[in-house]
């Protein structure tokens, strides 16, 4: 049995997020979770929520809460809709844990002694009204270059100028308005990257089984310019983790946090000691996930995220592992994913355009979310989500092929033999035909999926369900019937026994759908398939079943076209 650690992209805590955000991590991470786990391996699926930095601070005091209850509400509210898509998370952990604490101040300590940390003195804006430093972002005023009078100081969205605040013409904070600001000079540590230019270049050249958009990143990161640059690991924030070198004060960081990038991807790590404490096991139990030397030398690590984060995967944690001089367990294969568009244009948090994801479950069951944007993956380019699509993929796929497969072959049997697998007949050359057919598509199905190609697995599995459509067309065991019951109950027994083969390999993708369908079919055993000759022959003459209720219903043109409207933007 082999060990995968699997991790997605931690989400931000500042809200729920949309479908796009779901395809391009905690999707199709728990799709490669639950497919590992069916066949037979062991896995350690952990994600969290990401909740230190000034937008954390800044939603709390709009939302009219302290910082900490802000979090720890929405970190309930993201683990609730993770649930209701079904994301199998052996932990859904939070970066402002404990562990997490200890583990950053831990590693920033390590890192200052093999010399990787410098003191950098700065000059940063300070606002008496907000008492606090504000970030190049939440300073607003009028644009040197073009005169508009909403620009950042970190740039100009209406000219797109790259600006210093100070360049602005009146200055004021974004938070509260206030002018009253001052230029104050403040010390941050650096992490210096650039000293690990070289091993990271050798490393990133040896994942040679990377995807290109993974490794191009990388290589540009590491290349452009002047090459990977020294970045800031401090902030001067209130909420955060305390700048400390291990368990000691670090002289002149008094008041000082982490910078949310530094701390968040160490929240991988921490994570599992807080699965370890959730569940009432030892440092030991998490560490065989984490330590070369206790246990993780044979752990396949497997990372998932959207592209813009692989900067931070590539070269920046892999600095902090690399550089602590420690034997944390390294990423193995990094698996990056386009983005999904929305219905011609982008999905907006700010303009609540597109389908976020508690809205999608309210407006359908998981399963139906889960076929199209796994299907639709944004893998080699980036996709783009429409309403006819999803209603004639959703329609198709699982109503018309899946669905309908079921339903026909559970009522035929019931009406015309009884509520269990039939007997009588012998399987013939057609059969034999199908099961070869099936034997192949189901090893084509395994390939992509131990490839993480998520969209030519979704492929691979719809062709196995037509194979199973077709041979019911051609047998046609309703005709049949009439002339010879005992063929036909041969040929139904194949197809029942499909019904329970399809829900079995179809888990990964659409749990709740293989969950009922293996309830109908009173199937017990839910183990993947060794072979597709006795996966058919599975349940044995006589073994009673019941009907399904309807897996997959049809979406109508009327509902399409109230969703198209509710949610083209502006979200109420
Ligand atoms: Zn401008």
């Amino acid at each position: 049995m082999a060990r995968h650690l699997i991790t997605s992209a931690i989400p931000y805590i500042n809200g729920i997020k949309h479908l796009g955000n779901l395809v391009g991590s905690q999707l199709p991470a728990d799709l490669y979770a639950r497919y590992l786990r069916a066949r037979g391996n062991e896995v350690m699926f952990l994600c969290a929520t990401d909740e230190h930095g000034t937008p954390a601070e800044l939603a709390a005091a709009k939302a009219g809460k302290p910082v900490a209850d802000y979090c720890a509400e929405m970190h309930a509210v993201q683990a609730e809709i993770a649930q209701g898509f079904r994301l199998s998370f052996d932990h859904f952990g939070r970066s402002s844990s404990p562990q997490n604490h200890k583990l950053t101040q831990h590693l920033a300590g390590r890192l200052a002694d093999a010399g990787l940390i410098r003191e950098v003195s700065e000059k940063q804006v300070y606002s008496h009204a907000d008492k606090r430093f504000l970030p190049d972002r939440y300073i607003e005023g009028t644009c040197p270059n073009c005169g508009y009078d909403k620009a950042r100081g970190d740039q100009c969205e209406n000219c797109t100028k790259q600006l210093d605040p100070t360049d602005l013409i009146n200055p004021r904070s974004a938070i509260s308005g206030s002018t009253d600001l001052e230029v104050r000079e403040t010390k941050h540590l650096y992490l210096r990257q650039s000293d690990m230019r070289g091993k990271l270049q050798e490393w990133i050249d040896s994942k040679t089984d990377w995807p290109v958009l993974t490794t191009s990143i990388a290589k540009k990161w590491l290349n452009d310019g002047d090459g990977l640059q020294d970045r800031g690991i401090t902030r001067d924030l209130d909420w955060g983790i305390p700048v400390k070198k291990g368990d000691e004060e670090w002289p002149g960081m008094e008041g000082k946090v982490f910078y949310v990038w530094f701390d968040a991807p160490i929240e991988y790590i921490a994570c599992a000691g807080e699965w370890a404490e959730a569940n009432g096991k030892t440092d030991a139990d998490w560490e065989r996930w984490w330590r070369t030397e206790r246990g993780a030398d044979d752990v396949r690590y497997t990372q998932f995220m959207g592209k813009d984060n692989v900067p931070f995967h590539t070269l920046s944690f892999p600095v902090t592992i690399l550089g602590s001089g420690e034997d944390w367990k390294l990423v193995d294969y990094i698996k990056s994913f386009n983005y999904l568009n929305y219905d011609g244009g982008q999905f907006s948090t700010s303009q609540g355009r597109g389908v976020f994801m508690d809205q999608a479950l309210e407006i359908l069951p998981a399963d139906y979310w889960r076929w199209w944007l796994l299907s639709h993956a944004p893998e080699s380019s980036d996709s783009e989500f429409t309403w006819e699509n999803f209603q004639g993929s959703v329609n198709k796929d699982l109503a018309d092929v899946l669905g309908n497969f079921a339903s026909r072959v559970t009522k035929f049997c019931r009406s015309k033999f009884s509520e269990a697998v039939p007997s009588g007949g012998t399987p013939g050359a057609r059969e034999d035909q199908l099961i070869a057919d099936l034997e192949k598509g189901l090893r084509e199905y395994e390939a992509h999926m131990d490839a993480i190609e998520v969209r030519k697995s979704a492929a691979a599995l719809r062709a196995l369900w037509v194979l199973g459509n077709e041979y019911l067309q051609d047998v046609a065991p309703w005709s049949t019937f009439k002339e010879d019951p005992d063929a036909a109950a041969m040929q139904i027994r194949i197809a029942l026994n499909l019904i329970r083969f399809y829900a079995v390999i179809s888990s990964p993708f659409i749990p709740d759908a293989s969950a009922q369908l293996l309830t109908a079919m009173h199937a017990e055993d839910a183990t993947w398939p060794a072979d597709v000759a006795s996966a058919v022959q599975a349940l044995p003459e006589g073994h009673v079943f019941s009907v399904p209720e309807v897996t997959f219903r049809k979406i109508s043109d009327e509902e399409r076209a109230g969703w198209q409207e509710r949610f083209a933007g502006v979200r109420t």
